[in-house]
Formats: C-alpha cells, sequence, structure tokens
C-alpha cells in the first residue's frame, strides 16, 4: 500500500500518524489531476467548445462518484465546496440566516470541532437564540440521555460530529436523527469530516439533513469537499454566495437562482480537485470502506493495548471498537508537544494540541492530548514506532527529573 503513495514510498522510515488532519494522496489521485490539466481544462459549463464540454462532463463525473460513494442517489443534492469548513459555514449562513429567530434553540455536542461549534455559536448570538452543549459521557460518547432531554420546541437546529477528531467515537448517527425527529422539528446537521474518509456514510438512509466532508482528509485534494443536503430542503435555502454559474436571470432589480446544484456553487469550480476527489472515492471503493473501517480499527487496538501498557499513559475515549484510527493520549510529566517533537525526530508524526476540540479538552481537563491517527497505509510497524518513541521519551524525561 505504502507504495502507492509516492510521499510514502519516497520515505521508507516515516511513520505518518496524522491522517485525521490530512491524508498522504495515492498517485492514482495525483494522476488524475494532472491528466485532467493535460487533457481536459477549459472553464465548464460556459464554452460552446468541445474542450468545455469535456471539463464540464468531468465535474459532473466527479459529482456522480462522490455522491455514490457517499449513498446519496441524488447527485444534483452534493454541493462541492472548500471542505467541511466551508460546508457548514455555509448551512449555518443561508439557512441559519433565514430560519433562526430570537428565543429558538440550537443544539450541539461538547465534541464538536471548532468547524462544527463556532458557526452555529456566533448564528445564535447573532440571532439572541440559545446555544446549547449537549455533554458527553465519562468515556467520550454523546450522552444521549442528557442529549434527547435538551430536545424541545424551540430547538431549530441539532448539529453534531459522526466522528470525534479528537477522541475517535464513531456516533450512532441515526439514532441520534432518530432521536432528533422524534421530539422536535430541527435540522439535524453531520460533521462528516472523519466519518466519510473512514466508514461506509450511507447518507440516504442516516436520516440527516445535511453531512458534511473534506477530499484532504479522504485521499483526495485540499481544497475540495462536499454538502450533501436534502433536496425540499436546498431548493428552499437561499444562496449562500453569489456570482456567475449560481444565477438564472439577472434582472437590474431582481435576479433569480440557478437549479440544484449550482445555486450553491458561485463562481468557477474547481474542476481539478473534484477530479482528485473522484479518483480518490475510487481508490477507496478499490479497498472497501468496510475494510478500511476494520484495518483502522485493528490497528488502534494494538496501539492501545500497547499505550495503556506504559506506566502514566492515559488513552481517552471509549474502548478501541467504538472508535475509528484515533488514538488520543497524554503521558503523566510530559507536555503532548514536546513528545510530538521526540517522536518527530524518530519519523513519527503526530498531532499535539486541542485539535480544534478546546471545549472536549476542557471537559476532559487536559490542555492537550497526543493524537495518532491510522488510515490506509499504516501497519503494525508504525504501532511499533509510535510505542518505542513513547517510551523513549520517557526514559529522556526521567533523565531529566533524576539529573533535575
Ligand atoms: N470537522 C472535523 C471533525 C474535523 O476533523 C475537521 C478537520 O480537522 C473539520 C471539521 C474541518 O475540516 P476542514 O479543515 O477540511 O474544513
Amino acid at each position: 500500500m505504502r507504495e502507492r503513495f509516492p510521499l510514502l514510498a519516497a520515505n521508507p522510515g516515516l511513520h505518518y500518524l496524522d491522517s485525521a488532519a490530512t491524508s498522504q494522496k495515492p498517485r492514482v489521485v495525483l494522476d488524475a489531476m494532472r491528466e485532467y490539466y493535460e487533457r481536459d481544462n477549459a472553464n465548464p459549463h460556459r464554452g460552446a467548445y468541445a474542450l468545455s464540454v469535456r471539463a464540464t462532463d468531468c465535474y459532473h463525473e466527479a459529482r456522480a462518484k462522490v455522491a455514490k460513494f457517499a449513498g446519496l442517489a441524488d447527485a444534483d443534492c452534493l454541493v462541492f465546496t472548500r471542505g467541511t469548513t466551508e460546508s457548514l459555514n455555509l448551512v449555518a449562513s443561508a439557512w441559519g440566516r433565514a430560519n433562526v429567530r430570537a428565543g429558538d434553540e440550537i443544539v450541539v455536542t461538547a465534541m464538536d470541532h471548532h468547524a462544527n461549534f463556532v458557526p452555529w455559536q456566533q448564528l445564535a448570538r447573532e440571532k439572541g437564540a440559545l446555544f446549547r452543549i449537549a455533554p458527553i459521557t465519562h468515556d467520550g460518547q454523546v450522552d444521549l440521555d442528557a442529549l434527547g432531554g435538551m430536545l424541545g420546541a424551540r430547538t431549530r437546529i441539532v448539529a453534531f460530529p459522526h466522528v470525534s477528531n479528537a477522541l475517535g467515537t464513531v456516533n450512532p448517527v441515526r439514532a441520534i436523527a432518530t432521536l432528533v425527529r422524534e421530539r422536535c422539528d430541527a435540522l439535524v446537521v453531520c460533521d462528516g469530516a472523519q466519518g466519510a474518509p473512514h466508514l461506509p456514510v450511507g447518507f440516504d438512509d442516516l436520516g440527516v439533513d445535511f453531512y458534511a466532508f473534506s477530499g484532504h482528509k479522504m485521499c483526495g485534494p485540499m481544497g475540495i469537499g462536499a454538502l450533501l443536503g436534502r433536496r425540499a430542503i436546498l431548493e428552499r435555502m437561499p444562496p449562500y454566495q453569489m456570482g456567475g454559474d449560481m444565477i438564472e436571470v439577472v434582472g437590474d432589480e431582481e435576479t433569480t437562482w440557478n437549479v440544484l446544484p449550482h445555486k450553491f456553487e458561485a463562481g468557477t469550480p474547481n474542476v481539478a480537485d473534484a477530479v482528485g476527489l473522484g479518483a480518490a472515492v475510487d481508490f477507496l471503493e478499490g479497498i472497501g470502506m468496510d475494510a478500511v473501517l476494520a484495518h483502522e480499527r485493528a490497528l488502534v487496538a494494538v496501539a492501545d493495548e500497547r499505550l495503556r501498557g506504559l506506566d502514566g499513559v492515559t488513552v481517552h475515549g471509549p474502548a478501541a471498537a467504538m472508535r475509528s484510527g484515533v488514538a488520543s493520549f497524554t503521558v503523566a510529566g510530559i507536555h503532548p508537544h514536546d513528545l510530538a517533537t521526540i517522536l518527530d525526530e524518530r519519523g513519527v508524526c503526530i498531532r499535539a494540541g486541542h485539535h480544534c476540540a478546546q471545549p472536549l479538552m476542557r471537559r476532559l481537563d487536559v490542555a492537550a492530548t497526543a493524537r495518532a491517527s491510522f488510515y490506509v497505509y499504516n501497519d503494525e510497524s508504525d504501532v511499533e514506532a509510535l510505542v518505542s518513541g513513547v517510551r523513549e521519551a520517557q526514559r529522556i524525561f526521567d533523565g531529566h527529573v533524576a539529573r533535575g
């Protein structure tokens, strides 16, 4: 598998354990993007000439592939965006501004990434709505009883992650959507940034209104992502940005909007990155998303066992079987940043910090954690390098303490 990723093939000693931040790119994705520019590049939707039609077809095909991958039958309900952050801001801005009133309630969870927290918090401030945060259990799962108790007649939006980027917790999306539908008439928004890269999505069966993800975390390029929505809601929702391609007729006073998905894609689209994302989903489908998840879970189970076996190491979140490929941990007496620096000297790349989840860090009562995240190209040698690096860091710090 490493041979299929040029960066990893060129760096045999590299243990890349930061795929939750961004994944490496397989050669097929890089080739697809280069070929698009070498063979098919033109501004789509605009030209009457054959090359522009080819560019339009490439963009259209990419949308169809990504929609199918995510289990969305109606591909016109997939809006290409820059990524999860833009997708979530699109909904908060377009749907939220039009539908949320003073006194309404918006509910998020304590484990949301800032991208699925701050847009709703700020929308609530702007509208005079109440912003509520559903708590998590002691082992890092959404507290469903508490969430249920927060839902009522004034709840307008419920937003939550498919998978926590900081803990790896896989949330029961369908059960949460059902709970919301039983208790209130709210918009259900799922942040799939850590879902789509790691497990089957099945949007049409999830019961949510919107689902967002980023191409760069799933073997695709940076700068492209998707927002999947239900047609009836997208059709009623006002546009997010104004400009070329998203209009039907522009009068001196009034403008009418293009059909889906163009209404939400103002300006020249990012065709090459969409083509790259199309190639990425072909690549992942070639492995199979069940197999991707099983591979990550197997590695994370070994990592958990080995890390928990070390004195002073705490692994945060639920049991490995309930997580995707994330191990988030702290080591007594060693700041995660120092740990990451020592690991880096050994070719092990991990993330250290608050992982854009400061509300969660406060609830875990830690300033930061070290996070190792596994993907399709990792194997047990990466776990071994991680664990021996942590041991080495402990030896170095013990030495300091002894000398000090
Ligand atoms: N949501 C989650 C759970 C994430 O992990 C991330 C990225 O780390 C985002 C949202 C934001 O994604 P992007 O920076 O690609 O827009």
